[in-house]
């Protein structure tokens, strides 16, 4: 079915090439990826261009003709460069990074060609609506709408200065990260002075003697010095969290809020011409406004309701912010609370009340055993097997592991995922994620492959891989996109799993799976100490769940500050060529939003890379959107008593019919009424949170 190319100078297959099974992650090394890279782009531009031809030569065309086509032109190269991405991420070396470099150009160009076809366009609009079904109308018209967002239905002369904002967009993005990082690198505070360093734990003196020895104090030490600070996250944060002087760390919190807003390194000249730029796009295309186009193709749809949902939450948790600044103030017994002194005082209140060590909770997540305990869930939840199928297939390193996930009804093997657990610092990259090895396919008769990738600790001497906590929530959470990767029922590629799910909606299963870590006896079932056996006593698991909702009333307030300020900077409201300047509209919303009153100086704009340099560009809403929704998910696990083992498999065979099988084929807010028979409520996130609680019991 797939072609055979060989490397010319050998007559073994490329693996990278080889498409018989999953990808031989046993033979793949770097020397194959540039012949692999070339041979599959070949066929590729050279099977779109047949494809360009037969769909000018007359309409209209079928969806297989289009769609179908489509998916088996781009296949090869696709998968091939998937891998050879995968590998970047989990199996990096010099040679790999330096061809994937090399090769990037060339690949993104093809894909970009596709996006920009005038003959694809043509042929997609060609194909007669009435002959589709449900999903594979969902995927033509998102196709249709995403190519003419990259302007293709726009006339000539229209389409090149559109293409000359989109790059001029694209430019002044990546120089506000620049800006940003310089400015951030510009900045370093120096302490010799062991009572400067007050407060200060050891790991964060590791740190600030690393810099020091970096800027060229060869003989700093952690217990004495020189120190140097600066103001990147896992420097700046534990400064102001810990350091006992007021003064040095109002310094520091003035250099941090005024990042990137003086001289060469000025981003607020870019923040202005950034929201005009997006102003005019959004007008080209026909929408009143940016916000307007980007969530014409999001769930919110508009935003009128992301702003009623920011509004009723802001308004149910004002309260609780004010009481806790006030006790803060109690506590720390200052007349006034500066900004620079909120986290240094939050902290220790915090550890008063409740800090316990997160480390004395790992002996009690053997990943072994939090394995179990996720798929015996899953089970319950909804009636799938895992079985571990190592050795059924290659992997990149030997610990990853491999598992195959069968329906407990049919018996039917339907998905399998690698999981790979541990952190390599030397090769891999940090954090956690999940990615599609292989979709669910009509055109290739395929099953869906998952990779669910984490970055635990390793076992060492004797001891098994034991997790932190947060380890654990994470690895739920991306056992949930895994599932409604590998759970989907749809055939059509392009609407199956995690694929053409809106944007705003893509975090519902993941954040909804974490919800199970939160109850206690889904957690207690697993969370077994190593070598006792004896469960995770009570006492721990209630201070776990009192520090989760500590000052969850500030924390939900600044995120819908950042939400309210995207979207309205965004909104035909603001004019970005009027009087009124970003940081007033910012200074403006904080009277709503802030408990402690932003320095009439803050340029934290000049820093908020999600909108200015990232994809979150009148999309950082989705953050509370998606929580609002799992947790309101959850909820309906609650309400059925989550004691009651029938109700919860009822529930939840409801939730893998709906959320995990129908993917990216309907719309979120369609399938989310389908599964909970209204629309979600702000009503469990305010609960979980702790923001229904009666004040004075706080
Ligand atoms: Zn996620």
């Amino acid at each position: 079915m797939m072609q055979h190319n060989r490397c010319s100078s050998s007559l073994v297959v490329n693996p990278l090439i080889d498409e018989t099974g999953l990808p031989a992650f046993d033979r793949i090394s770097p020397e194959h990826v540039e012949p692999a890279v070339v041979s599959s782009l070949e066929a590729f531009n050279e099977g779109f261009k047949t494809l360009e031809q037969g769909w000018a030569m007359g309409s209209p065309k079928s969806y297989e003709q289009v769609i179908d086509a489509m998916e088996r032109v781009g296949a090869p190269l696709f998968s091939c460069w998937s891998v050879v991405g995968h590998l970047t991420s989990v199996k990096n070396s010099d040679e790999l990074r330096a061809v994937h470099e090399k090769m990037q150009p060339i690949v993104v160009e093809a894909f970009q060609k596709v996006g920009q076809s005038k003959p694809l366009y043509d042929a997609l609009n060609s194909i007669d609506k009435k002959t589709l079904d449900l999903t594979q109308l969902r995927i033509v018209e998102k196709e249709i709408k995403s190519m003419e967002r990259s302007g293709i239905g726009l006339e000539k002369s229209m389409q090149e200065k559109f293409n000359k904002l989109k790059l001029e967009s694209a430019e002044l993005s990546t120089k506000f990260s620049n800006n940003l990082l310089d400015s951030q690198k510009y900045f370093k505070l120096e302490l010799v002075d062991k009572v400067d360093m007050e407060g200060l734990p050891a790991s964060a003196l590791g740190l600030y003697s690393k810099y020091a020895q970096d800027s060229g104090h060869d003989e700093s030490t952690p217990e004495h010095g020189p120190w140097v600070i600066t103001l990147d996250g896992p420097s700046y944060v534990p400064f102001m969290q810990h350091a006992k002087s007021s003064k040095l760390r109002e310094l520091v919190y003035r250099a941090f809020i005024t990042r990137a807003s003086t001289g060469e390194k000025d981003n607020s000249v870019i923040i202005q011409r950034l929201l005009v730029i997006r102003k005019e796009i959004a007008s080209m295309l026909g929408y009143g406004s940016y916000a307007e186009m980007s969530l014409a193709t999001k769930m919110a749809k508009s935003e009128g309701k992301v702003m009623d949902l920011i509004s009723l939450l802001h308004g149910k948790t004002m309260d609780y912010a004010l009481d806790e600044v006030k006790k803060l103030k109690e506590y720390s017994k200052m007349d006034k609370l500066n900004p620079w002194d909120v986290a240094y005082w939050s902290e220790r209140l915090k550890e008063d009340k409740f800090e316990f060590e997160e480390e004395a909770l790992r002996p009690y997540f053997p990943l072994q055993g939090v394995l179990q305990g996720m798929f015996d869930l899953s089970n319950k939840l909804f009636g799938i097997k895992v079985i571990p199928a190592d050795g059924e297939t290659s992997v990149w390193n030997p610990d990853v592991g491999f598992f195959t996930i069968v329906d407990e009804q049919s018996g039917k093997k339907i998905a399998s995922f690698f999981l790979d657990p541990y952190s390599r610092p030397a090769e891999k990259r940090g954090g956690a994620w999940m990615a599609s090895c292989q979709g669910r396919s009509n055109v290739f008769k395929r099953l869906p492959v998952a990779y669910l990738i984490c970055n635990g600790s390793p076992p060492v001497a004797g001891k098994p891989s034991l997790m932190s906590f947060r380890d654990v929530e994470t690895l739920f959470h991306e056992f949930g996109h895994s599932l409604q990767h590998m759970l989907t029922e749809i055939q059509h590629s392009d609407a199956a799993g995690i694929n053409g799910i809106e944007w705003d909606a893509v975090e519902l299963p993941s954040q909804f799976m974490e919800n199970w870590c939160w109850h206690q006896d889904t957690l207690l079932s697993f969370a077994k100490h190593y070598e006792t056996g004896q469960v995770l006593p009570d006492e721990l698991f209630a201070k776990l769940k009192a520090g989760k909702n500590y000052h969850a009333g500030m924390t939900m307030l600044r995120q819908l500050q950042f939400g309210a300020l995207d979207i309205t900077l965004h909104s035909s409201k603001y004019d970005p060529k009027g009087a009124k300047t970003p940081f007033d509209l910012q200074q403006e919303l904080s009277k709503e939003y802030s408990v402690i009153p932003p320095l009439p100086e803050d340029r934290f704009l000049c820093g908020f890379s999600h909108i200015f340099a990232g994809g979150y560009s009148a999309g950082y809403y989705p953050y509370k959107w998606a929580e609002v929704m799992s947790a309101d998910a959850f909820a309906a696990f609650e309400e059925v008593g989550l004691e009651n083992d029938a109700a919860i498999a009822e529930t939840g065979k409801r939730f893998r019919a709906t959320v995990l099988s129908l993917g990216g084929s309907r719309d979120p807010t369609e399938v989310y009424r389908e599964f909970r028979g209204r629309d979600p409520t702000p009503e469990a996130l305010l609960r979980h949170s702790g923001l229904t609680s009666p004040l004075s019991k706080l």
